[in-house]
């Protein structure tokens, strides 16, 4: 009997596992960490349909830099919000609309539209930077997206490191 539970337990497991596989085999890929201050492999960045771009790492605005705003929009990819200044764990602590706006702001001004879809640094948000997200009328992407989706990392800082997240 126990062996049975056992085999019945393994079972489920797998095929939990076989259906995460192609969940992340056709959904679609994405890259977090997009940034001027951050150098990118190419081959990731063209690989991924969505790419995650941080503000205002290290204090510098990304619209400050026209020529890289034009290049990333040149790619013609779905483009996301990712912190503010990608502080660690940036939205476990209160955020209020002032401190986001920026964020927004400083998108908007390079790329010409507002973001749409907010990925918190770390993935780690608390339940009124959820609300406020929310009322900036964005889609929240965190831990459950970050499963059923390849995600590169520009510096490779990722849980696991890019080759393995491109084989599962
Ligand atoms: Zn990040």
């Amino acid at each position: 009997m126990r062996k049975k539970i056992l085999m019945l337990f393994l079972t489920i497991i797998l095929v939990l596992i076989l259906f995460l596989f192609f969940v992340r085999l056709t959904s679609p890929r994405e890259i977090d960490d997009i940034s001027p201050e951050i150098p990118c492999l190419e081959k990731y960045i063209e690989k991924s349909d969505v790419l995650w771009v941080i503000p205002k790492l290290s204090n510098k605005a990304i619209s400050e830099d026209k020529i890289w705003c034009n290049y990333i929009l040149s790619l013609n990819k779905t483009l996301g919000l990712h912190g503010v200044y990608h502080e660690f764990e940036e939205f476990n602590i209160g955020r209020d609309q002032e401190y986001f706006q920026e964020a927004i702001n400083i998108f908007e001004e390079c790329f010409g539209f507002k973001p749409e879809m907010f990925k918190p640094p770390q993935l780690e948000i608390t339940e009124d930077n959820r609300k406020l997200i929310k009322e900036n009328n964005m889609e929240l992407k965190a831990k459950f997206n970050q499963l059923t989706h390849k995600v590169y990392h520009c510096d490779d800082s990722g849980l696991f490191p890019n080759w393995v997240i491109n084989l599962f």
